[in-house]
């Protein structure tokens, strides 16, 4: 593995106590070498705050599912008690946690145009955060994915502790990253395979309506192989940055095919910038913003770590194409996205997907209580292998 270190206020990183002299050496070869033009750097006038705006969404989505996690928890134990103690209502939010039903759902809806009556939610979430991707790369990943944000405190526990991450070698790192599209590939291809009444029929059958109590069983009775991957996974996200992200999870997959649509990208101006490559080091996706004029790729999530360790003005923005033969100083203008601008589309299109599915009564999953108090305690037992 090579190491990769780095600082938490994105101050050059300090070389790497491992790295090879070799390597110094040919650094500073090309730093003194004379075809190596020099330029001058035009500090920038305001302060990034792009990664407190994003920290504050992160925790902000993390406390929202907290809450809706709290709220479910006593739903299920309510009828887990035989219909006695507190009743709260089911939050519809907990369908966020169902990506395969939001799936199953969407393609219920394209082939029939009926929108679904079980896991409605699930559906409407996944749209909006399709959309979030079409308009804004994977924003949803770095910016409110509570696995993202579990997953981006990990790996800079690491860097904290061990004063660097470790990036998977190109030979590895390449069929790794194809692992999450062959998880996305198996589940279109099943999916897709379905009929619009085996869709019905597999969400409207007791294990499709219990789906959510299944899940959070999961984790309250999780077995030792399921603690063991758990922990395993946890582990590497401590030394390789984003590793659930970015070899595993096929949501992620989907939502960076959609990023490619995306007008919004990372946006270098040559002019601008001074060839430092503190934007490069500072990539958790481990891409060469520091070589390219835009990053197209479908492993950048707009985090923004690269434009808050840029230090020079208007050299890196997350932003629309430059205005076309515009002066340096015009350049951008209107074209960037403010870190708030960012935070407050992506509220715009969670809230509106969230009013659209109250307002048409597609919100909640409306089935009578004694449905719930027959299954509900009884959600272990139910396997989709009988449906
Ligand atoms: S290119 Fe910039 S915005 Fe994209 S993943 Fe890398 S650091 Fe984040
Ligand atoms: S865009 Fe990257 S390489 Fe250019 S000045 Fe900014 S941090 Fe340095």
């Amino acid at each position: 593995m090579e190491a990769v270190t780095g600082d938490g206020d994105h101050s050059r990183p300090r070389r790497c106590a491992l790295a090879s002299n070799w390597a110094v050496a040919m650094e500073i070869a090309e730093e003194l070498s004379p075809n190596r033009q020099k330029k001058t750097l035009v500090r920038r006038t305001r302060a990034d705050g792009s990664q407190r705006v994003r920290h504050a969404a992160q925790w902000l989505f993390v406390a929202l599912n907290a809450w809706i996690g709290v709220q479910f928890y006593l739903w299920v134990r309510y009828y887990e008690r035989g219909a006695t103690g507190l009743y709260v209502s089911r939050p519809p939010g907990v369908d966020g946690w169902l990506p395969i039903a939001g799936l199953m759902n969407t393609r219920y809806l394209l082939t029939t145009g009926r929108v679904p009556v079980v896991h409605p939610a699930a559906m409407f979430l996944f749209l909006g955060f399709v959309l979030m991707s079409v308009l804004l790369k994977k924003a949803f990943c770095s910016w409110l994915c509570p696995v993202g944000t579990l997953s981006e405190n990990l790996w800079k526990l690491g860097r904290r502790m061990f004063k660097r991450n470790f990036h998977i070698p190109a030979w590895l790192d390449v069929p790794l990253r194809v692992l999450k599209y062959l998880l996305l590939a198996f589940f279109a291809w099943f999916i897709g395979g379905m009929s619009a009444e085996a869709l019905e029929n597999f969400m409207g059958s007791p294990y499709g309506i219990v789906a959510d109590v299944k899940m959070l069983n999961f984790f309250r009775e999780m077995g030792l192989t399921a603690a063991i991957v758990i922990g395993l996974l946890a582990v590497l996200s401590i030394f390789v940055q984003n590793f659930w992200c970015r070899y595993l999870c096929p949501y992620g997959a989907l939502l960076g095919i959609a990023s490619l649509a995306s007008p919004v990208k990372i946006r270098r101006d040559e002019e601008a910038c001074i060839d430092c490559g503190k934007c490069a080091k500072a990539c958790p996706a481990n891409l060469k913003v520091d070589e390219l004029v835009q990053i197209r790729s479908a492993e950048c999530n707009a985090c923004m770590e690269c434009v808050a360790a840029c230090p020079a003005q208007d050299a890196l923005q997350l932003a629309l194409p430059a205005r076309k033969n515009a002066e340096r100083e015009q350049r951008w203008f209107h074209r960037t996205l403010h870190p708030v601008a960012v935070a407050a589309v992506i509220a715009y299109i969670f809230l509106g997907v969230v009013l659209v599915a109250r307002s048409t009564g597609h919100w909640q999953t409306n089935l009578p209580q004694s449905d719930y108090m027959s299954l509900v305690p009884y959600a272990d037992e139910l396997s989709h292998a009988a449906f």
